[in-house]
């Protein structure tokens, strides 16, 4: 019988923050593979895992190593693939694996735990009912600003990973291209030195611009389009009263359709519908 692919979240900093089951799930498995063997040895050695590695698998040799970690899940080996910090996959080696191995029909079993753009979300204060996780944002100068023109009318919270190499040339195109919206900076998460920054680009700019330098990871959140300003700039509200009173609509239901379907307040409603 075929073995199982576990993949396994790691620690996106703080050492705690492995799962119970994880833990018995890296002793069980007959190897574990790893991005960057070096890197998962401190969790392993944490832990007092002794689970020996099989060939690293990162960026780059993902499609030509699949092949053989196939081949040791088909003789029933049960493997568990990690990524250096956080979930495998999420911007990090695994997907051409999880594909290859649906395909050959073998099961694949998640062992949920930390990935930073969730934890950066719920800590942000911004939205967190839609959101979309973009990855990295485009490192060339066209393409970057091409990408955040393209989020322009995104009503989501949007998460992207950044570098601190990279993070104030990206601040500034988001300072250029949307200047209004609230931006979150979740650095170092689960850190000693965790730390959030809220406010517009411009303003986090300034915050990062008193220091000598940026360090650790980072996670960027941008707050999405607001419904309500996009909806009543694309409609003519006068219009939509004329046509419901035209209906035979009562006052009390236009309300709620202004209120509800235009996100315009009660008072503005009111007026709109009792004015002649
Ligand atoms: N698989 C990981 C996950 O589940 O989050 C992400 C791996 S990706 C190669 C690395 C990027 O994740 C970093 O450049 C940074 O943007 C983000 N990241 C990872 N750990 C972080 C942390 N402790 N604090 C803030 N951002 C982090």
């Amino acid at each position: 019988m075929a073995g199982h692919l576990y993949l396994v979240s790691l620690p996106i900093g703080n050492l705690e923050d492995i799962t119970l089951r994880a833990i018995r799930i890296l002793r069980a498995v007959d190897l574990i593979v790893a991005e960057d063997t070096r890197n998962t040895r401190r969790v392993l050695e944490r832990y007092h895992i002794k689970t020996p590695f099989s060939r690293s698998y990162y960026q780059g040799v993902e499609r030509k190593r699949a092949e053989p970690i196939l081949s040791l899940l088909k003789e029933g080996k049960d493997l568990a693939l990690v990524s250096d910090a956080g979930t495998p996959l999420i911007s990090d080696p695994g997907y051409p694996l999880v594909r290859a191995t649906i395909e050959a029909g073998i099961s694949i079993v998640p062992i949920p735990g930390p990935t930073a753009a969730i934890a950066a979300l719920v800590a942000s204060g911004l939205p967190t009912d839609h959101f979309a996780f973009d990855g990295t944002v485009p490192r060339k100068q066209g393409e970057r600003r091409a990408y955040f023109e393209a989020i322009r009318e995104e009503q989501r919270t949007i998460i992207l990973y950044e570098s601190p190499h990279r993070l104030l040339t990206t601040l500034k195109e988001i300072a250029k291209v949307l200047p209004e919206r609230r931006v979150v900076l979740a650095r170092e998460l689960t850190k000693i030195y965790e730390e959030f920054l809220r406010g517009s680009a411009s303003e986090i700019l300034q915050t990062l611009d008193a220091r000598s330098e940026i360090k650790g990871e980072c996670v960027l959140l941008i707050e999405g389009e607001k419904r309500s300003a996009r909806k009543t700039e694309s409609v003519d509200v006068k219009e939509v009263v004329s046509l419901l009173k035209k209906e035979g609509i009562s006052n009390r239901t236009a309300m709620k359709i202004l209120m509800c379907c235009l996100d315009l307040p009660r008072n503005e409603a009111y007026r709109l519908i009792h004015a002649d």
